[in-house]
This record gives C-alpha cells, structure tokens and sequence, in this order.
C-alpha cells in the first residue's frame, strides 16, 4: 500500500483554505460561520424564529462562542412534529431532493437538501473515502439500501466524487452480492456491520475467500463492538473503517476512523460539534464523555441549531498520529437512551462492556435488570463466562469490579455462555421493570 498514494488523494478533497488556519483562526472561522447561520435563521427558518423568540434570544445574543450554550438544543422529537417540510429554511424552488429518517415510532423526519447541500455531502463523503485510503482505481461494492434513507445514495454520490466505480448493489440478496463482487472484483465494501458480518460468514462458509477482492470495508450505521470489527476484518481479509452520520445532519459522510484508527475525524468546516452532559443539558469539559450535539455550519435546506444527536462520545483534543488536522471525537459508544440511571449514578452500557472486559473469565454477552422495592432501586446484571470459568468467583469478581469502575454495589449473577437470549437484531440488554 503507498501512503504517498493516499495523501494525494486527500489532498484534492482538503479545503486548503480552512485547514492551513491557525488555531485561532480556525476559531474565528467557526464564529462567524455561527453568527452567519443564526442570522440565516432568523431571517429564513419559521421554525427558528418560532423557537428563539420562546427563547428570547436573537442572533444579535451571540458574541462568541461562549454564548452558544445560551442558545436551545433541536430534537428529534421537534423534527418530528414539523413534518412534512417545517424545518424547510430555503424557498422551495431551491430544494432538490428530500431524504427521511425512518419513523419506527411515530413520523419520519423529512430533510430538504439543496444543490449546495447535495455537493458539500458528496464533499465530505468523498473526504472520508480518501482518508481512508480509496483511490479512482477502486471498486466500491455499496450495499446500503437506496431511497428515501440516506446510507446508498450519500456513498454512490462519494464514490463517484471521488472517481472510483460504483456498484450500487443495495441491501439482500446475498447469492448475486458474492457473484458480482467475484466477477467484478470489487476491492471495496460498504455496509452496516451485521451485514458485513453475514457477507464474511457466507465467504467462509462457501470456501470463496480466494476469489474475493475486496481490500477494504467503510462500515457504518450502528454500533459495532471490537470483536465484531476483528471477526469481519479476519474472516474477508480487509482493514475497516467506522463511518459516522445521520440523515438529519447530511446523511452518513459526516466523519470516519483513520488509518490509526484512534477516534474518528469529522468535518469541521461544515460542522460545529459539543459534548453535553445528557442529563443536565451543559456542556462538559474537553475530553470528558457525554452526547454529541452537533450544529451545521453551512448547511442551506435544513440548518440545524445544536442538534441532539443522543450519540455518546468525547472530543479527543490532542492531535491524531496520522497528520490529519481535523478534529476527532471517539468512537460512538452507545446512545444516551439506552443510559441506566440508578441510585443517582448514570451508567452506559459501554461501562458495562469495560467491566466485563476487564473480568477474567466473564463474557461479552449480558442482561440487566432493575427493580423498585419499597422506594429503593435494585440491579440485577446477568452475566454469560467462557467455557470453563468457576460461576462462582466470576460472580464475586464482576461485583467487585463494577463497584471499582462504577462505584454502586449490584447483583451479579453468572450464567454458562449461550444462557441469556440472542437476537438477529438489536439484543434486549436492559429489562427495566421499575415503573410497571
Ligand atoms: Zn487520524
């Protein structure tokens, strides 16, 4: 692999002009970016003008960037409630395209683009394939489903950006992926991470590992675990990369896992982002974990104030060992819906993966319950051990160390690996009891 190669592709999709900046200029930038897109707002978004002036807030309020947290989150429930188009901030002869955020509960959330923000996706997407390495020799194999949602159409647009091959296969059919990627010789995969896990089970099971191209795989749209990411970089012999987006923020594009592999970089000159505490709403301290509130700098269609995204991670301030001057936050680790709050202590499940990875003889796999009895709380963590392992002292262990990392005694009880449900899908980790 030449890495003089790869930075000259990067260099093509850099903005010079944003990344030579000095630190305090780089400040500079983003405050005028945010007095632009608060005046942007004032002026075009009915939605905003609404929501400031409950606020009494104008763009006049904002000085620097201190003030932003003056300034109201969005939520997705108030996307929601502004369905079809009321976060449309641009007259409808300049929309050129909608996407949809699923609605599994309730309305989906519908997001107008403009040209401007159909090119500055592409930008971004493309930016995240050259960092990774993928060159116009290329062949990108594109498994997430096209239409309304934003996965197929957002890596199609940067592939071609960039000017490497699109394969829009889109979602299923496993049968004609394999052929096509064999005939093809696709050396590029993007998917989600289960279904990348599928593909590499298929390749093994079938014996066709020798007739597969692929070098890389750019994985997105779900949280996926280490050991997950090893199974699926071993079993079809390529490196990974962990993409990070949101159809209400762009699409998937927004940000991507370097070569070090060592946080995710994300696109500063389109996007301001903030770490909150989840609960309290303020801002935490740089290099503290909390949810990822992001705020898009030029986005015309549909621009968005300090956007909750729900996602759980932390600004990684120092600067990354591959070079690269844009900023890095950590990879996602969880969704700060899916945070336990018990005894006044806040629990992510990505702790509880950190307990059991520093436990000898305990599993990955677990289930917690809560339960309320006369006003107190109780937690109950299931725990599945490796073959072998004494329940016992697993049992005692994992109290132990819970205690030392999270600081609240629980129960623990260990069960032999394959005893806790499984699920194709999301598993059911948390069984919280407490309000029925
Ligand atoms: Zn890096």
């Amino acid at each position: 692999m030449s890495g003089q190669l790869i930075n000259l592709e990067q260099y093509e999709f850099d903005n010079r002009d944003y990344i030579g900046l000095r630190a305090d200029e780089e400040r500079a930038y983003t405050e005028e970016s945010l007095k632009h897109l608060l005046q942007r707002l004032m002026r075009s978004s009915r939605f905003y003008q609404q929501k400031l002036e409950e606020a009494g807030l104008t763009a006049e309020d904002f000085g620097g960037l201190e003030d932003l947290a003056k300034f109201p989150f969005t939520t997705k429930e108030e996307l929601r409630e502004a369905y079809p188009l009321g976060i449309q901030a641009v007259p409808d002869r300049d929309v050129v395209r909608i996407h949809s955020s699923s609605g599994t509960t309730g309305k989906p959330v519908i997001i107008p683009y403009t040209a401007k923000d159909v090119t500055d996706w592409a930008t971004m997407f493309a930016r995240c394939f050259a960092m990774v390495g993928v060159t116009r020799e290329d062949r990108v194999h594109i498994t997430p489903g096209y239409g309304l949602w934003t996965a197929g159409i957002g890596f199609q647009a940067g592939v071609e950006r960039l000017g490497a091959m699109a394969i829009p296969m889109g979602p299923g059919n496993t049968e004609k992926q394999l052929q096509m990627m064999m005939d093809l010789k696709s050396t590029i995969l993007t998917s989600t991470s289960s279904y990348a896990l599928l593909l590499a089970e298929e390749v093994e099971k079938r014996g066709i590992r020798d007739q597969i191209h692929l070098r890389k795989g750019v994985i997105g749209s779900e949280r996926w675990s280490e050991r997950m990411r090893q199974r699926i970089e071993n079993e079809l012999g390529i490196e990974t990369y962990d993409i990070y987006g949101l159809t209400e923020i762009y699409g998937p594009g927004i940000g991507i896992d370097c070569g070090d592999h060592e946080g995710i970089h994300y696109w500063s000159d389109y996007l301001y982002f903030e770490i909150i505490d989840p609960i309290t709403g303020e801002n935490v301290p740089p290099g503290e974990q909390g949810e990822l509130v992001i705020t898009t700098l030029t986005k015309e269609g549909a621009p968005l104030l300090r956007y909750r995204t729900h996602d759980l991670t932390s600004i990684l301030s120092e600067p990354c060992s591959c070079g690269s001057p844009y900023p890095r936050i950590q990879r996602i680790f969880g969704r700060s819906d899916d945070m336990i709050k018990i005894k006044g202590v806040n629990i992510y499940p990505g702790q509880i993966d950190d307990v059991l990875r520093q436990t000898p003889g305990a599993s990955s796999e677990y289930q917690v319950h809560l339960t309320r009895s006369e006003g107190r709380d109780f937690m109950l963590l299931r725990v599945e051990t490796e073959s072998g392992a004494d329940l016992e002292s697993v049992q005692a262990a994992v109290a132990a160390v819970f205690k030392q990392i999270i600081g609240i005694l629980i129960e623990v009880e260990a069960t032999p690996i394959g005893a806790l449900p499984r699920s194709e899908k999301k598993s059911k980790r948390v069984v919280d009891e407490r309000d029925i």
